[in-house]
């Protein structure tokens, strides 16, 4: 409904680039800058300390398939316009990359388990 009023509101003006303004508008919002950046963080740690357990790289072929599933929005948190992940605000292409990243929205898991005794 909110988006219907916000879509009205916008085409209902004779502005050519309303249709770009909704769509940018629509766009998940990404989290806080500190919350992105700590979970950065925790993250590189957890895919630092894989690498140096020497866990396996990440085969291509899972790459595709989390990026195929980010890109189909099943989550409704993709970012198309900069290819982020609203729910932790991470890079997509980074963070499917990385083995012990995993979707915070449960459609993708980690293939190596992050270290229990990291935060
Ligand atoms: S990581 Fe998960 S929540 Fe984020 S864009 Fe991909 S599928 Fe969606």
């Amino acid at each position: 409904m909110v988006e219907r009023l916000v879509w009205d509101q916008e085409v209902a003006g004779s502005n050519p680039v309303a249709p770009i303004l909704f769509f940018i508008r629509m766009q998940p919002r990404p989290p806080g800058f500190l919350t992105m950046v700590r979970g950065f963080l925790r993250a590189s740690t957890r895919e630092s300390a894989a690498i140096l357990r020497g866990d396996p790289e990440m085969p291509p072929a899972e790459i595709d398939r989390r990026y195929a599933i980010c890109r189909s929005n099943v989550c409704g948190q993709y970012m198309v316009l900069d290819d982020r992940c609203a729910a932790c605000g991470c890079n997509v292409p980074k963070k499917i990359a990385w083995r012990t990243a995993s979707c915070p929205d449960g459609h993708w898991p980690a293939i190596s388990p992050p270290d229990a005794s990291l935060p």
